[in-house]
């Protein structure tokens, strides 16, 4: 499905896809996904490679990113970026201690508490250079579909914060996308592999992710639905980077490199790195490896690259062992082990995992898609396409409005299928009130202080009754996209209002556990509130309909029974002021016991009165 458009400004007619994007914005590099005649693909390029290495390169005349920025690591450093990722959200005490490791100008200019990056005379910062990655991906996917898209999801690690997660949006936005959500790589890796489809299962899963810089472990738990981070762990700076690292330390041992050389020769450095990644990844496959560099010779057979190697993937079983103490969770509690990242095609990594969790890890797509494969998934489920996929397809959490009190009125309830449509009557709670504020809320609490605002509207022009006539209907409609609908109509005189809702973007799988996790501790507490405000409302109707009922009466009644009546009322206005939920239902009782003949007594009289005035 496409539409097509006009763009005013060229004049163009433009194709506009309404495909929603999967994008796996990595620290090595980047890539791009979509569903294709139902199924997940990774868009390649014109070298036939999916990956877009996340590396910008600034010249004077124009920005390059991906391979062509790459080749720019070893003739123009200062003026190539890369793992841009790691500085994502970041302010500059955070990146201050590791600055070194960046071949180009990491800024603190006192202005900002984030950090910015120097190229040449100008000043970038982490999201402006994602952007530039994005870009790049966003051209990708529109070549391949000939049209333009503008939505995406994007997916960070797990352990990102919120400032992280704004920093990953805002560059989608910069990049001309609107980011529906931002995914855990670990949710999408697991989806990837259809982990988690079947919402009746509870199932654990070990994520473990072993990319060119960076390792990271996650125990999630999938549950109705829902993808609950149990823990993370791992290491900032640990990945197939070491690997090569360690290779290149054995070749300056082995050939006699004198290291000052490589530390004048730049470019020297950096082509025995390059060569020793060639011989990590052709290790993979094979048992040795032998190439020439300015006229020497250079090689390494698998059992020595894996004897250098075995330390630091020790290292990260240790990781997935912090990980499990973390969880609460023996190793023998995990379902599926699910790998990620380029160097988890070492075989030695994939070894070392399964035997230590004891079973064969999920292994059959490609590492370095695989998150991005599942991030389309999650696009299409987004875009409504994945009907029978129940992870989405149901509300993470219960959708309510606030009534009197504070107190959170569930219409749509979590775990309900989307689509969905609910409605209820509501009246209004104050003589003469013509305005009515709807304010829509996300979460389970009963308090709607300890749920998520999603907006709100008033509704206008209703037409003054006494309290309580007016009859409110407010619907809630929640599409497959999840978007919802809120409607509110005064039936009898048909005045009407309407807001349309995101409903659950920007709210990551973990916030959503945590609210529930929240509404699961608070049970006992919440609904002591909730019965007491319950309480305080109905304590409030009847003092006010007893102030009512005395104006009214007044010539009927005696002085004695004003007078007690009133002290009836007041006793109860004083517990409505306290916390005392019995103390409210006595008083109400009380009132209601003494004037329940009273108003008897006032309903015959007025009927007589009504009667008398009537020729018969
Ligand atoms: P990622 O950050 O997930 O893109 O992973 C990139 C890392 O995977 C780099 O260190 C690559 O050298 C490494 N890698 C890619 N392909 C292979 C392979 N066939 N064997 C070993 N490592 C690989």
């Amino acid at each position: 499905m496409a539409k097509i458009s006009i763009n005013m400004k060229e004049g163009d007619v433009e194709k506009e896809s309404d495909v929603i994007i999967g994008i796996d914005l990595g620290t090595t590099n980047s890539l791009v996904a979509y569903i294709k005649d139902g199924k997940a693909v990774a868009i390649k390029g014109s070298n036939k490679e999916a990956l877009v290495p996340s590396i910008i390169h600034f010249s004077k005349e124009d920005i390059l990113v991906g391979d062509a920025a790459k080749e720019k690591l070893i003739s123009d450093p200062s003026n190539t970026i890369f793992s841009v990722k790691r500085l994502m959200g970041k302010s500059y005490g955070d990146v201050d201690k590791v600055k070194e490791l960046f071949s180009y100008s990491i800024i603190d200019d006192d202005t900002e508490s984030l950090v910015k990056i120097k190229v040449g005379e100008k000043y970038y910062t982490p999201i402006e250079l994602s952007a530039e990655i994005l870009k790049e991906l966003k051209k990708r996917i529109e070549k391949e579909l000939d049209a333009k898209v503008s939505k995406a999801v994007i997916t960070v690690p797990a352990y990102f914060n919120d400032a992280q997660r704004q920093a990953t949006r805002d560059a989608g936005k910069l990049a001309g996308l609107d980011v529906l959500r931002i995914v855990n790589e670990p949710t999408a890796a697991s989806l990837a592999y259809g982990i988690g489809q079947d919402a009746e299962i509870e199932q654990t899963i070990a994520v473990y992710d072993l990319g060119g810089g960076t390792f990271d472990i996650s125990i999630l738990k999938i549950h109705i639905g829902i993808f609950e981070v149990l823990s993370t762990n791992g290491d900032t700076f640990l990945g197939g980077d070491d690997f090569d690292r360690a290779i290149v330390n054995y070749w300056i041992e082995k050939n006699k490199i004198d290291e000052a050389k490589i530390a004048s020769d730049k470019s020297f450095g950096q082509s025995l790195r390059l060569m020793a990644e060639r011989a990590k990844k052709q290790l993979s496959t094979t048992d040795s490896f032998s190439a020439t560099l300015d006229g020497v010779e250079y090689s390494i057979d698998k059992k020595t690259f894996q004897d250098l190697i075995q330390p630091l993937v020790e290292k990260t079983i240790d990781s997935c062992k912090m990980a499990l103490k973390d969880a609460k969770l023996d190793k023998a509690a995990i379902d599926h082990v699910v790998m990620v990242g380029g160097s988890t095609r070492v075989p030695l990594v994939n070894e070392s995992v399964g035997s230590f969790f004891g079973k064969p890890v999920n292994n059959s797509l490609d590492p370095d898609e695989v998150v991005a494969l599942g991030a389309a998934i999650q696009a299409d489920v987004l875009a409504g396409n994945q009907k029978d996929l129940l992870l989405l397809d149901i509300t993470p959490l219960s959708l309510g409005i606030e009534t009197v009190g504070g107190l959170m009125d569930t219409i749509i309830p979590r775990n309900n299928k989307v689509p969905a449509r609910a409605g209820r009557n509501y009246t209004t709670s104050v003589d003469g009130q013509t305005n009515l504020k709807i304010a829509v809320y996300q979460g389970e609490r009963d308090l709607i202080e300890h749920n998520r605002k999603l907006g709100e509207f008033i509704l206008k022009g209703i037409p003054p009754m006494p309290m309580g006539l007016p009859k409110i209907e407010i619907q809630f409609i929640l599409n497959a996209d999840g978007i919802l609908t809120v409607k509110a109509k005064e039936l009898r005189s048909n005045v009407e209002q309407e807001i349309e809702i995101k409903s659950s973007y920007g709210l990551s799988e973990e916030e959503m556990a945590l609210m529930l996790l929240d509404s699961i501790k608070n049970a006992e507490s919440d609904m002591n509130a909730r019965v007491l405000l319950e309480s305080r409302n109905e304590g409030n109707n009847v003092y006010k309909s007893t102030l009512r009922f005395l104006a009214q009466n007044d010539h009927i009644l005696t002085d004695e029974e004003k007078a007690k009546t009133k002290d009836f009322a007041e006793a109860l206005n004083t517990t409505i002021q306290g916390d005392d939920k019995d103390a409210i239902n006595q008083a109400m009782e009380a009132l209601n016991e003494y004037t329940s003949p009273i108003a008897h007594k006032a309903m015959d009289l007025n009927i007589k009165d009504a009667l008398k005035g009537k020729k018969m």
